[in-house]
């Protein structure tokens, strides 16, 4: 199993502006695959700190899957095409592919009367420069050249759009079947309780983690007041559901109300 890591770009994420859905979203969907996401982080729209974060995934032991989110638009301040060619020490050059594709949108866009221009201007043709190496992948719904890039060690850095109808769209015809298909995935069950306070869990969650070395559990209060959500998740589907099987026994906040996937 490898793991990967989510890179999201943009100062309006550290800001505030926009929350990080497409992380969120892409960690939901990597758990379902051998990839799951170990390491979230966001940089700011700047292309040294964008570089400085994908060198620190590729130096991340097991990790084989970096996905680099956002900032692949037609403005200046969408640097991670740059940011990604410096880390990857690769030169940045016109990709045939990822023209054809802004030249299709452009004239579609222009087709449907949204847009004056049927040409390409300079900000739609600094998409189309590709790190060396590049593969682009079909965008269905944006003008963004997804692209995935191969590294060294089977790993690949997958680099999305930041739009999430966009980023989801290439995640699940793209990436998912073709970049993070096959092994197995890791197993989550969970456990829910009613009115209970977390900290009854404790001496039980101890003695578990012990016992199911391989399992990790982990402890999750719920909106309502006093219910809780206990996980555990590893890449044995037996060890987890002998796990939970373990802590119910052993009562330490009473019957569970129900199980969970
Ligand atoms: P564009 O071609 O539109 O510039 P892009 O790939 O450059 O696309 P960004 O400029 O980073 O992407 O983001 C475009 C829009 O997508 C943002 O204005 C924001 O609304 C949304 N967005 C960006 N990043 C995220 C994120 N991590 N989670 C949710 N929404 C996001
Ligand atoms: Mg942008």
């Amino acid at each position: 199993m490898g793991h990967s890591w989510i890179l999201a770009v943009g100062d309006e994420i550290l800001s505030g502006h926009t929350a990080d859905t497409n992380s969120a979203w892409l960690a939901a969907r990597l758990a379902t695959t051998a990839h799951p996401c170990v390491r979230i982080v966001v940089a700011p729209d700047d292309e040294e700190a964008v570089a400085a974060e994908l060198r620190r995934a590729r130096q991340a032991p097991g990790v084989d899957r970096i996905f680099c989110c956002g900032g692949l638009g037609p403005t200046p301040d969408d640097r991670t095409l740059a940011a990604v060619a410096g880390a990857l020490d690769l030169p940045l050059r016109e990709d045939p592919r990822a023209l054809a594709h802004v030249r299709h949108v452009v004239e579609r866009m222009h087709a449907a009367g949204w847009t004056a221009d049927a040409t390409i201007n300079a900000g739609n043709r600094r998409m189309t420069r590709t790190p060396a190496g590049s593969i682009v992948l079909r965008n269905r719904t944006g003008m963004a050249p997804a692209l995935a890039i191969p590294a060294a060690g089977d790993t690949w850095v997958l680099v999305l759009p930041g739009v999430p109808r966009e980023l989801r769209t290439v995640v699940d015809e793209e990436i998912l079947p073709l970049y993070c298909a096959g092994g197995a995935a890791v197993t989550y069950r969970a456990l829910r309780y009613a009115g209970v306070g977390e900290s009854s869990f404790f001496e039980a969650l101890q003695q578990l983690a012990g016992a199911f070395p391989q399992v990790r559990f982990g402890s999750y209060p719920q909106a309502t007041a006093g219910d809780l959500l206990i996980r555990a998740s590893g890449p044995d589907p037996d060890q987890v559901a002998r796990a939970l099987t373990a802590l119910s026994r052993m009562r330490p906040g009473g019957r569970p109300a129900e199980g969970e996937g």
